[in-house]
């Protein structure tokens, strides 16, 4: 078991509410608020950890081959773009910037932290490289921040104002 720093709230026995926040002696066994059960760590947190990044990575294909927006014009038709092919249509465009911003951000950082999630995972298994892993768990936690972008959505809402036809647009 890994142990808590001297410094601690968890040192002391005193655990977070995973529900409410309020700290409560572990011996409690219940948050006297909301009435949750209280934890120094969260149960089985490394297997539902990894069994969440499998569920992402499986959803990560259909997430980014599906159509995420259909614009229905009465001049154009009925268009679907994906996120990949709102990237390309900036990029052929001539949004370089736009195009490298959706793409990282929706393609190149999901599949990064669905390794660096699984390496951390692995490495606290097994114990593993525990500063290494410490950094890496750092970069990704800032990493985590830069969410997936609707850019792809924001192509169709743009194209349909600039050909100032009457358009529905579905996200
Ligand atoms: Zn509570």
């Amino acid at each position: 078991m890994i142990g808590f720093d001297s410094a601690s709230a968890a040192a002391h026995a005193l655990a977070r509410c995973h529900s409410c926040g309020r700290a409560e002696p572990i011996e409690a066994g219940h948050c006297p608020r909301c009435h949750a059960s209280l934890h120094l760590r969260k149960p089985d947190s490394l297997q539902r950890t990894m069994a969440l990044t499998i569920g992402a990575t499986i959803l990560y294909l259909p997430a980014n081959l599906l159509p995420v927006l259909r614009v229905e014009s009465t001049l154009n038709g009925t268009r679907e773009s994906t996120i990949i092919s709102g990237v390309v249509q900036f990029w052929q465009e001539g949004d370089y910037p736009v195009a490298l911003i959706i793409f990282i951000a929706s393609i190149i950082i999901p599949v990064l932290k669905f390794l660096a999630i699984t390496m951390l995972c692995l490495g606290v298994r097994f114990g593993y490289w525990p500063r290494a892993l410490t950094q890496l768990y750092r970069v990704t936690d800032y990493i985590g921040r830069w969410r997936a972008t609707p850019g792809g959505k924001g192509d169709g809402t743009a194209r349909a104002l600039q050909s100032g036809c009457i358009a529905a647009v579905a996200i």
